[in-house]
């Protein structure tokens, strides 16, 4: 599949993906169980069996996706997968607790929680079996061209692929969104996440929590067995300083700050901090291209719905070419950007007003008892947090 020897043999495809990301993947593997063909370029490598360690990477994936992912005939290792049955927000004082479970809406849990690479790999492995898919890897495109009923991409390994629909799934900084000379409208909220994995004394069983606090959310995302991944949001120069710190130092400095009931750490097994910025693409189409994932929207990961949100956008789209006869054709794009712009702008707005709500932003600092402020909000954040678990639109009324 991967490799030199197919590229000469294929060069047009019904569709052609760029981008072998989580999302990429899930929409080439689910077109090609389709039957389709499918070429889906990737400027890194195949991704190799995770072993070992849990990465520092962790999504969680919603009953949709599940769905989406399952429909590509993609099989998800369980002893990798940790459910979650229960979400728990709070006051960092304790006030304003609010459990909410996924029985309590007819659901046995929420979705799981995944590493990025274990789902990629697993999406990989599946693309290995289908005929249709085409994987060309350490290459990128360098022009695209939309002409007659196809679009070309020129790479720059030398090769030209062309097909009715290239889809850009290549993540944030897209270089096929800027070939399509697609602009973003982008914000940065002058935060920084920690992500620390940690193995704990306790079982962290099948809660994910969050705890507001006037500096930001610390939320712990279980895994499988007696280990979890922490975000601690915070302002840059806190989340640098953290970062640096060595194993012990940031072992005491979690267990004091972070609510009591993680527990003693037994080990810290990787950290890093990254930048939350909020981005969305002007258009999500063009003549015979679409884009997907975080090509198209990068939102707050304080909800935990970027990948899902990615991968409901690969959803829509795989319906509507599975179910149409031209994959390109502009009539079923332009029913796609409008279906899944509306749904991405309402996820964009629900994690902007949480952020707000929660973070402390400057005027509600000025309010005086942020904690009072957090508490009473926590129903609101209850709602939002539970219709974005079940894959709604958390500003739809019904
Ligand atoms: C701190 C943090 C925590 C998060 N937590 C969650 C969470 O809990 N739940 C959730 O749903 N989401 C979460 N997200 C968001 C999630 O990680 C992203 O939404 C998701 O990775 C997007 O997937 P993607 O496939 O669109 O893009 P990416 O994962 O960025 O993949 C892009 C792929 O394209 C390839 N590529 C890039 N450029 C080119 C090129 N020019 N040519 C060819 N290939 C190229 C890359 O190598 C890569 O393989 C989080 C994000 C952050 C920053």
């Amino acid at each position: 599949m991967q490799g030199s020897h197919h590229q000469a043999m294929q060069s047009h495809h019904d569709v052609i993906i760029v981008g072998g990301g989580m999302v990429g993947a899930a929409l080439a593997a689910r077109l090609g169980n389709a039957g389709r063909s499918v070429g889906l370029v990737e400027q890194g490598d195949a991704p190799e069996l995770p072993e070992g360690d849990y990465d520092l990477r962790v999504s969680s994936l919603n009953a949709r996706s599940l769905a989406f992912i399952n429909a590509s005939g993609t099989q998800l290792p369980d002893e990798r997968c940790c459910p979650f049955r229960h979400i728990d927000v709070f006051n960092q004082d304790g006030s304003g607790h609010s459990l909410f479970s996924a029985a309590d809406s007819g659901m046995d849990d929420f979705g799981i929680f995944i590493e990025n690479r274990t789902l990629q790999y697993a999406l990989w492995q599946r693309l290995a079996e289908l005929p249709g898919a085409t994987c060309y890897t350490q290459c990128a495109p360098i022009s695209t061209l939309a002409s007659g009923d196809a679009r070309l991409l020129e790479l720059d390994n030398g090769q030209t692929l062309s097909a009715p629909l290239i889809v850009g799934a290549d993540g944030a900084r897209s270089t096929l969104r800027e070939l399509a000379n697609i602009g973003v409208t982008q914000h940065d909220y002058h935060q920084r996440a920690l992500i620390v994995n940690v193995e704990t004394e306790l079982p962290q069983q099948d809660v994910s929590w969050q705890c507001f606090t006037p500096n930001g959310p610390m939320a712990m995302l279980p895994l499988p067995g007696q280990r979890a991944s922490l975000v601690w949001y915070d302002n840059d120069d806190d989340t640098k300083a953290r970062e640096q710190l060595n194993d012990e130092a940031l072992k005491s400095t979690i267990e004091d700050a972070f609510p009591k009931r993680l527990g003693k750490l037994t080990r810290i097994v990787a950290r890093a901090s990254f930048p939350i910025k909020r981005q969305h693409a002007k258009r999500y189409i063009g003549k015979r291209l679409a884009l997907i994932g975080d090509a198209a929207h990068v939102v707050h990961p304080l909800a935990g719905q970027g990948l899902n949100i990615g991968l409901h956008d690969a959803d829509t789209l795989a319906e509507l070419i599975i179910h149409g006869r031209d994959p390109g054709d502009h009539i079923n794009l332009h029913r796609f950007e409008v279906q899944r712009r509306l749904a991405n702008q309402a996820m964009i707005a629900a994690t902007d007003s949480f952020h707000h709500l929660f973070t402390g932003a400057k005027p509600l600092r000025q309010l005086g008892d942020l904690s009072l402020h957090i508490a009473e909000h926590i129903p609101l954040a209850k709602r939002m947090m539970m219709q974005q678990a079940n894959g709604l639109n958390p500003f739809k009324k019904r």
